[in-house]
């Protein structure tokens, strides 16, 4: 395996330092807009490709620094075009990459994403270079884990790997949050290193074995989820708002009534908002009010990094 590393490898005299550290996906988002879905075995015309930065690991990386945290990205990407576009995405953003690997023994992650006229979209990722993020390249961040706040890690990369990082992040004293998106069965002994669980309803449901549809049913599943271990978990219901179970109380937080045109990275946002206010000690409330505004920006934009607010945007109550 032929391994290249982007810029210095990690070690304390890069002196590379941010308040929040994100293990994650990074994919390209290869979005086909066509009048219908193909049949099978059918060739269609389309209307329009647009090429765009994705991944749940780098949108939510890309709101964390838009929303004014000073943020470093832990991934893998693949020595390819696409694998370039997406680093150099990352340095417009002033997201720290001395995290990032280089490898040529697997494309970059893509998504590829169908809209149809009526907005209904099919979705075919390919994880790529993401599934090449091991331990090892925890490891190798362990310097900016070591001097972080807050550790951010999603799913789209192998869970060995959102493991360990959770493992050294609370050996260095550094919080926790996991969003355990796409949703997945997780063993217990990974919900015991999470301090902060973000999830939607699938991924709640998904979790805690229990249907989640409203926020009656979403507190049941964030106690359960505690129980499990998990010290604080967050259920967010889309435009029902969020569910917290923190320290023995539960609150609804309804989320500011907007029109909505298009979802997508609408969790990615809350995440990032919510992380990004975490980072600079706000208390829960302010947190999560901060998530809820800058998500509820998103919600009114097309696309999913294109959509994410700066700070300077948000309104909160
Ligand atoms: P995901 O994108 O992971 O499925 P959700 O759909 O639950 O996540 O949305 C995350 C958060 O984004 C919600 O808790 C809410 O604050 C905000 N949000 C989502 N949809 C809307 C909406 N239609 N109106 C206002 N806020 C929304």
């Amino acid at each position: 395996m032929t391994i290249a590393t982007v810029n210095q490898p990690h070690d304390d005299e890069s002196g590379a330092h941010a308040d929040v550290v994100v293990v994650g996906s990074l994919n390209m988002d290869l979005v086909v807009r066509a009048p219908r879905h193909p049949q099978p075995g059918e060739t269609l015309t389309g209307h329009a490709l647009v090429t765009t930065p994705g991944g749940k690991g780098a949108n939510q990386a890309v709101a964390l620094a838009r929303l004014g945290a000073s943020t470093a990205m832990i991934g893998c990407v693949g020595d390819d075009a696409h694998g370039h576009a997406l680093l150099a995405g990352l340095d417009q953003e002033g997201i720290l990459r001395q995290g990032m690997r280089l490898t040529s023994t697997r494309p970059t992650g893509v998504a590829m994403i169908q809209v149809d006229d009526a907005s209904q979209n099919c979705i075919v990722v390919i994880p790529g270079s993401n599934a090449e993020l091991l331990p090892a390249d925890v490891e190798r961040g362990d310097a900016l884990l070591r001097s972080a706040k807050l550790l951010v890690c999603q799913l789209e990369v192998p869970l060995e790997t959102v493991r360990h990082a959770l493992d050294r992040a609370r050996r260095h004293g550094c919080t926790t949050l996991l969003n355990a998106a796409p949703a997945m069965a997780l063993p217990n002994d990974v919900l015991a290193r999470v301090d902060w669980l973000v999830v939607n309803e699938t991924e709640a449901a998904a979790l805690s074995g229990q249907a989640v549809t409203h926020p009656d049913e979403a507190a049941q599943a964030a106690q359960r989820l505690r129980r499990q271990g998990c010290r604080r978990v967050l259920v967010t219901l889309g435009a029902q708002g969020v569910v917290a179970a923190c320290d023995d109380s539960l609150h609804h937080y309804p989320a500011p009534a907007v029109t909505a045109m298009d979802t997508t990275a609408a969790g990615d946002t809350f995440v990032g908002g919510f992380a990004a206010a975490l980072a600079r000690e706000a208390g829960v409330e302010t947190a999560i009010r901060e998530g809820q505004a800058a998500a509820a920006i998103a919600v009114t934009r097309a696309g999913a990094q294109s959509s994410i607010p700066h700070r300077d945007e948000l309104v909160t109550p």
